[in-house]
């Protein structure tokens, strides 16, 4: 085995690691974790430190880790078949077989699934789809995407557009045209404090009405959005935005897509944020969930509505000019049926709900009066703690403090545990694997609470 201060050397010279401050890890200044295993809702490094990994990777090792279901599930496939593609009718057991059951838990008006691999190649899939789909109906100007600042949707170029986040555009010659921004659904981060939640979802659809109109409805495609803004800041929509902004697309002829990278499979209580919300998307965009990152797999579901033009293209144009080598990657799918088989036999999603619930429960009660704590939200197993200068006004720390970035760090000196400073204002996030016991919940509380005393007194 390599020394670790060998494969530190290595990394620093040799590893392009993605959304990492480039220069300072390469001269050292920015520390490196190599990880060796996990089990449950642990992970281990090489230097023996075991951390409660209260963010499962990136919000996606929903079952937890060190699943040997899952984990034989990929071994057998691999030695029966590694690899056939999925160009012209092909197919495998595992493949098929999951489209179905992605499909059965799907809502209603559901029809195909496309497989890709990630969550940013599945959003850009569901763009060209979009295009297609009104170029067959002989509508070419309509073709611009809606996002919503804070939305995350990936880092493509389009999808890289689509997202949000300044840190995704700035340098990048990004966002390209196509693409457009609207209000984020944020309550707490609203303009005008006076504002009630019901006249702020009224705001929204408003803003959403005056982009249309300015643009034009004939221009406008689709708008996409997550079911519960994620690396935006983990924000829940206030009630009833997603009626409103669903009667303002119907009004207009523009297609909805629901990304629910994060939200699908269980995140929120529900198999689906769609479900959750009563959104009807027209496209669902799926991937961590799918097969809780044992193997990379994503999808896009598509619904009737939209496969019918589909089918009509390629009747008039010939097949769908759109594959990548590993769709329905058959290692990916047999992860994906083992996936979803665990989550139904140890019933996750519920203990997503239960546990998500007590979790934000404690979170509020350990630190709903600190005088730094602006918010506590959450739904499921997502919860965030927002910190302010100050409650009353609700000011905010200069970016350059870097609270959040100073708490987590803190929370994972002092206990071990691993929460996410999200990357765009003091927000600390919490999305655990969905087997969280209610003790390990309070681990992660209490864990907090002294990690915001040590950074905010
Ligand atoms: N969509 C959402 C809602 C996400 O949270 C993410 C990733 O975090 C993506 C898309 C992009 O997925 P990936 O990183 O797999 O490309």
């Amino acid at each position: 085995m390599l020394k670790n201060d060998q494969l530190a050397e290595w990394d620093r010279d040799n590893f392009f690691h993605p959304s990492t401050a480039l220069g300072a890890f390469a001269r050292g200044e920015l520390d490196n974790r190599v990880v060796k295993t996990a089990s449950g809702v642990f992970i281990e490094d090489r230097e023996g430190n075991k951390l409660l990994d209260a963010f499962a990777g990136l919000y996606c090792v929903n079952v937890g880790y060190g699943r040997q279901d899952i984990a034989e599930a990929i071994a057998d496939q691999a030695r029966e078949l590694a690899y056939y593609h999925s160009y012209v009718g092909h197919g495998t057991e595992a493949s098929i077989t999951l489209s179905k059951m992605i499909l059965d838990r799907a809502p209603d008006n559901m029809s195909k699934v496309y497989f890709g691999l990630g969550g940013s190649d599945a959003n850009e899939t569901n763009v060209k789809l979009i295009w297609y789909y009104n170029n067959i109906l002989d509508r070419p100007e309509k073709k611009k995407i809606i996002s919503r600042w804070r939305g995350y949707h990936g880092s493509g170029l389009v999808t890289g557009s689509l997202t949000g986040l300044e840190l995704f555009h700035k340098k990048f010659d990004l966002p390209v045209e196509q693409v457009i921004h609207t209000e984020a659904p944020y309550y707490f981060r609203r303009d005008d404090l006076d504002m009630s939640e019901e006249q702020f979802v009224a705001h929204c659809a408003s803003e959403l009405e005056a982009v249309i109109e300015r643009e034009g409805a004939d221009t406008i495609a689709a708008f996409i959005g997550e079911p519960v803004l994620g690396t935006g800041g983990i924000v829940p929509p206030p009630a009833g935005y997603w009626p409103a902004i669903q009667a303002v697309l119907k009004k207009h002829d523009i297609l909805l897509i629901a990304d629910e990278v994060v939200t699908g499979f269980g995140r929120l209580g529900s198999m689906f944020g769609s479900e959750h919300y009563g959104i009807e998307p027209d496209i669902i965009t799926i991937a961590k969930g799918l097969t809780s990152a044992y193997a990379p797999l994503s999808g896009s579901i598509v619904s009737d509505k939209v496969w019918a033009v589909l089918e009509k293209g390629t009747d008039e144009n010939g097949p769908i000019g759109h594959g990548w080598t590993y769709s329905a990657h058959p290692i990916g799918a047999a992860a994906g049926v083992a996936n979803l088989k665990l989550l139904d036999e140890l019933n996750l999603v519920s203990n997503a709900g239960e546990v998500g619930a007590y979790l934000n429960k404690s979170m509020a009660e350990a630190l709903g009066e600190h005088a730094n704590v602006g918010d506590i939200r959450g739904e499921g197993m997502l919860c965030a703690v927002e910190f302010v200068k100050d409650r009353d006004s609700r000011s905010f720390f200069d970016a350059a403090d870097k609270i959040g970035p100073q708490i987590a760090a803190k929370l994972l000196e002092q206990d071990k545990v691993i929460a996410r400073a999200m990357p765009q204002g003091d927000i600390l996030g919490f999305a655990p694997p969905f087997c969280l016991t209610k003790e390990e919940a309070d681990t992660v509380v209490a864990a907090t609470a002294r990690a915001v005393k040590a950074v905010l007194g």
